[in-house]
């Protein structure tokens, strides 16, 4: 039976990106070896680093005076390699959910942080607007996307300080204005690879400010200037990673991925907005195009766990929500197609006409 793939992280990658990763783990650009066993400084894996790298720029537009390098540790590991190396004496942090409070916390051991704005007390349904950021902040943090909560901020923020986001699952979903960024980092492992790497995005003059001494490790000079390669890089899901950039540049860059996400989610939401039994869990302006959230309504609660069951049986994966939203979390990263969206659609109806 066809899976239809909706987890939120490990997460759907283009099925081209999961065959020709499977032939590199049997034989790595005919030579004889698998990618699993050749090593990280070997020719050929450096063209796959700088191919990777190449991408990212080329597709994200990312201006001259930025490096890219793949890093381990988890976008959890960056939550305090950002404060060590940007956090001289106040950040200011955006509210927006488990990551963005994960965030903060790590920051607290490096300076003064500042709360801009929380949604805490709503369980994070929407994105709080119309905060004040101080001036003298060393930068302020936000998430892009609530993966847990399925809310998104879907434009690049105008303000007048350092920015930085966790862009751990929008990475690559639209447009990014990245000149507005003094770094971008995420997980590779919602949009763009298997579990394993990071990606950070660096402005390269917004480091070498903070007085304090960095452990090499978590400098993010040591990783730029070692080309990614100062230890071991992860080098599978950097393959992987090559692989999904070169698919999204194959399909047309941003714009067009913009495009499939809005449309994605143009159904989805139509659905859950129409369809009696569901009901959507975020603000509709602040609604994720990537993780979409909802809930049976209150006089049908009791279909839950029979909805995910029935839509189990119809080859629907991940569909059970984060335990702090409960319901029904659907994540429609890049890989997802339409047909896939409107095979859960079709679910959604069925079981509404079971039920009336
Ligand atoms: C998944 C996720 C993280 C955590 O990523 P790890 O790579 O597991 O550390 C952080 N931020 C956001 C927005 C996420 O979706």
């Amino acid at each position: 039976m066809k899976k239809y793939n909706f987890n939120a992280g490990p997460s759907v990658l283009p099925r081209e990106v999961i065959e020709e990763t499977a032939k590199a783990v049997l034989d790595f650009n005919g030579s004889g070896l698998s990618i699993l066993e050749i090593s990280h400084r070997s020719k050929d894996f450096q063209a796959v680093m700088d191919e990777a790298v190449a991408l990212f720029k080329e597709i994200l537009h990312i201006p001259e005076g930025y490096s890219v390098v793949f890093l381990g540790g988890g976008a959890s590991l960056e939550f305090c390699m950002i404060p060590y190396n940007f956090l001289e004496k106040r950040a200011a942090y955006l509210n927006t959910g488990v990551w963005a409070k994960k965030a903060m916390k790590e920051a607290k051991n490096f300076g003064e942080t500042i709360e801009v704005a929380s949604s805490a007390d709503a369980n994070y349904t929407f994105i709080p607007k119309g905060y004040t950021v101080p001036s003298d902040v060393d930068y302020l943090h936000i998430t892009t996307n609530n993966t847990i909560y399925g809310t998104e901020i879907k434009e690049d923020l105008n303000v007048d300080v350092p920015l930085i986001a966790d862009m751990s699952s929008d990475i690559f979903s639209r447009p990014v204005d990245v000149s507005k960024y003094i770094c971008i980092y995420g997980g590779a492992q919602k949009n763009l690879a298997p579990a394993g790497a990071t990606f950070v995005i660096i402005k390269n003059d917004a480091l070498g400010k903070v007085s304090r001494t960095i452990p090499t490790m978590l400098n993010y000079q040591t990783h730029i200037d070692n080309g990614s390669m100062f230890n071991t890089p992860p080098v599978l899901p950097i393959y992987s990673a090559m692989l999904t950039l070169r698919w999204i540049k194959k399909l047309g860059g941003l714009h067009v991925m913009e495009q499939r996400a809005i449309e994605k989610a143009n159904m989805l939401y139509g659905e859950i907005d129409r369809n009696k039994l569901f009901v959507g869990t975020a603000a509709k302006e602040d609604r994720s195009r990537m993780n979409i959230c909802f809930v049976m309504q209150p006089e049908y609660k009791d279909l839950e766990a029979d909805f995910l069951k029935f839509a189990g049986e119809r080859g629907m994966v991940g569909l059970k929500g984060h335990r702090s939203v409960g319901g029904f979390r659907a994540s429609c990263y890049n890989a997802i197609e339409k047909e896939d969206v409107q095979a859960l659609i079709d679910c959604m109806q069925e079981f509404e006409k079971m039920h009336s």
